[in-house]
């Protein structure tokens, strides 16, 4: 299996930074040997390197380099399974970032990419990269937004609303609410919510099913809300389906099912995001485990649902990094007026920054709301504020407008 690992660490003062092309051509050599891709970069103080390889090479590669004293301070920043190498041509580049222009640096990077679609600005790997070359990781300051006054006007979406009842013999329907940066008027996202036939809430349509079915209908009613993703015109945009965990572990081939219910609708893996919902205790972590791992080394995003509340919380995600993690609406409901919600939230952005993982406010009614979110560094929001979740379709988007100061 293809994993990836990468590392910041500091140079050892006491090695010349002279050196660093032959420790380069030695390292490129073994890499070689044991078939880890990768690059790294170099800022005169700093390293900061992706290893992409077989697994267990990869881990006893960076056992040695955390061994060696020419390393100091490593920090491991991600540990990641993909589809293929993203630097699959090259031995070890490196880049040593006092040689180049800041701003041709990241156009260099993307063009050793080899991967088709994990090379974007959107791939967890490459922020790490742009962070790394911005220096931002060095200093992690929130910039607070100026005072709120803004309207929300509704917009059509481009999407092709479906009408008609439902079809005879499909068991559920799916309402969709897209999750959005508003301030880039850009939708991240739908969200596919389960609904019984006629749009009764999940908790109507999982009551009507039979226990020992639960599993299966849930992974099963994947192919509807994909189909319906079709059917609106869903394009290049992105898909974020629920399952529970267990849905994963319990059916049998869960993953191959989903890969294959994806590819009858005509999408990729890498524009869906699978969110685990948590209301039950993980029971078989292990099994769990070989799922994600299955579903990252196909392309597919994981996102931790409803974190900070029930089960989904801190220990989950000590266990697993997902792309993304959307904070319960308990938390976010009249976060501008509670302080231990703000310092949670705070916590949570801080936490994810760190690793990398995109953070997604949920439940976002007001506006007071929006504007200590985006304060505190949020950028991704689902809520009534925006959208509601519609019926086969996608309800206009309310996107925020500076109201004009009357002087
Ligand atoms: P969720 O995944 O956290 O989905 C968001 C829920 O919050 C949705 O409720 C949505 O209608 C609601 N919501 C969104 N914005 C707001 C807001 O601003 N205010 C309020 N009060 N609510 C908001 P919904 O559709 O009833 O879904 C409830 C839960 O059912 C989902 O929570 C998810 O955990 C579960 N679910 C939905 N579809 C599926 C599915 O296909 N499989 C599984 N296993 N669970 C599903
Ligand atoms: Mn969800
Ligand atoms: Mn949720």
């Amino acid at each position: 299996m293809l994993s990836t690992l990468i590392y910041r660490s500091r140079l050892n003062p006491d090695v010349d930074s002279g050196e660093l092309n032959q420790i380069v051509l030695s390292a490129q050599r073994n890499n070689e040997k044991i078939s880890v891709t990768g690059i790294l970069l170099f800022d005169g103080d700093y390293f900061f390197q992706i290893l992409e390889g077989p697994y267990a090479e990869v881990n006893a590669l960076f056992q040695d380099i955390c061994q060696d004293s020419r390393h100091n301070t490593i920090v491991e920043l991600m540990r990641d399974y993909a589809p293929m190498r993203r630097f699959g041509n090259l031995g070890m580049e490196l880049f040593d970032l006092r040689h180049f222009k800041r701003e041709f640096v990241l156009e260099a990077v993307l063009a050793k990419g080899t991967s088709k679609y994990n090379l974007t600005y959107d791939d967890r790997a490459f922020k790490f990269i742009r962070t790394f070359v911005e220096g931002r990781w060095r200093d992690q300051v929130q910039e607070i937004s100026e005072a709120p006054g803004w309207q929300f006007i509704p917009e059509n979406t481009p999407f092709t609303k479906l009408t008609g009842s439902t079809p005879v013999g499909q068991p559920c329907e799916f309402a969709l609410q897209p999750i959005v940066e508003p301030l880039q008027y850009r939708i991240s996202s739908l969200e596919a919510l389960i609904r019984s036939p006629g749009g009764g809430a999940p908790a109507h349509y999982f009551a009507s099913l039979a226990k020992d079915k639960l599993y299966e209908a849930d992974l099963q009613s994947k192919a509807w809300a994909l189909s319906l993703a079709k059917k609106i015109g869903l394009g290049n945009h992105m898909i974020s389906i629920n399952l529970l965990p267990m849905s994963l572990v319990m059916v049998p081939g869960a993953v191959e099912i989903l890969l294959e219910q994806i590819a009858c609708n005509g999408l990729v893996p890498e524009q869906v995001i699978v969110e685990v919902t948590e209301d039950e205790v993980i029971s078989r972590f292990d099994e769990f485990e070989t799922a994600i791992r299955q579903l990252r080394s196909a392309g597919i995003s994981l996102a931790i649902d409803d974190f900070g509340s029930g089960f989904a919380g801190l220990s989950l995600l000590s266990r697993f990094q997902p792309e993304k993690i959307k904070i319960d609406r308990q938390i976010i409901t009249d976060v501008h007026k509670n302080g231990v919600r703000q310092a949670i939230v705070q916590a949570i952005v801080k936490c994810c920054s760190s690793l990398e993982i995109s953070v997604v406010a949920e439940g976002v009614e007001k506006p007071e709301e929006w504007c200590w979110l985006e304060a505190a560094g949020i950028r991704h929001f689902q809520g009534y504020l925006f959208a509601r979740p519609e019926l086969n379709g996608v309800s206009p988007i309310a996107w925020p407008r500076k109201n004009h100061v009357l002087k």
